[in-house]
């Protein structure tokens, strides 16, 4: 038996499962709008790729799924070489350093996790360079506040609500960057419907000012359901596609 036949079986099972996991994740997103009386094609599927291979990317893009999650620009970098043949929109949803804006602004179509004016300018600045418009959301914290800056918890990053609106000017008026709008991690052990509220509240106060900025990134595999509820226009989802993570090094 030859290599090809083998590794034929094998894509053809990664293709049921990721194929099996779309569909599942489509109906979710589907019986969350018919029970918030909303329109499914409001809601953006963004597959989170993160530890999976570019294969299985190749096997998403072939089902149609074109808009792909990435949350570490070393692995990500890598991954939209590889793959540059390919339709794919890269979505960078991870916590990004400073020291690695301009490496994802060459290749993410969305930056979701700009939470400080130093990675609005960096990101700017490699969008710039790289001769890109790359579309730019501000990361919301939605921890409680002793939770938040200063505790030397690792985080998950965010700004704080009041901060927002500051950070969303600072995009607006940087010519390589649009202003997209808001995104957030529910926080832990806490009601996701009650934090996503606050999300959605911040989101229709930016709009009196940004009336375009109208995406609300929120809800991944576990918690999708609460953010289509409070008017979520992107999901976020990877194990409820691609198959559940090995234990990872780094958060
Ligand atoms: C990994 C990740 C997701 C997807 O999480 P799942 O629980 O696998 O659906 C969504 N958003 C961010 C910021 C992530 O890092």
């Amino acid at each position: 038996m030859s290599g090809g036949e083998q590794t034929s079986t094998e894509e053809q099972i990664r293709r049921e499962q990721i194929l099996r996991g779309w569909r599942a994740v489509r109906a979710r997103i589907a019986a969350a709008c018919a029970d918030a009386g909303r329109d499914p094609a409001e809601v953006t599927l963004v597959a989170v790729s993160k530890t999976f291979p570019a294969t299985d990317i190749r096997v998403a893009v072939a089902l149609g799924i074109n808009d792909l999650g990435e949350n570490r620009d070393q692995e990500a970098r890598v991954k939209a070489a590889e793959l540059a043949d390919l339709d794919v929109r890269w979505h960078f949803v991870g916590r990004l350093q400073r020291n690695k804006a301009a490496s994802v602004a060459r290749y993410a179509a969305v930056v979701h996790s700009l939470d400080r004016p130093d990675l609005i300018d960096a990101l700017a600045r490699g969008a710039d360079r790289a001769g890109r418009q790359v579309r730019a959301l501000v990361q919301v914290s939605l921890d409680p506040v002793d939770l938040g800056a200063g505790t030397g918890r690792p985080g998950r990053g965010g700004a704080a609500p009041a901060d927002v609106p500051a950070l969303a000017d600072r995009i607006a008026a940087a010519a390589s960057l649009r202003f997209g709008g808001v995104m957030a991690v529910a926080p832990l052990g806490a009601d996701p419907v009650a934090a996503f509220a606050v999300l959605a509240d911040v989101s229709a106060r930016l709009r009196a000012n940004h009336p375009s900025a109208a995406t609300i990134s929120a809800g991944m595999s576990a918690d999708l359901e609460a953010a289509i509820a409070c008017g979520a226009t992107l999901v976020r989802v990877g194990t409820a596609v691609f198959g559940s993570r090995p234990p990872m090094l780094l958060g």
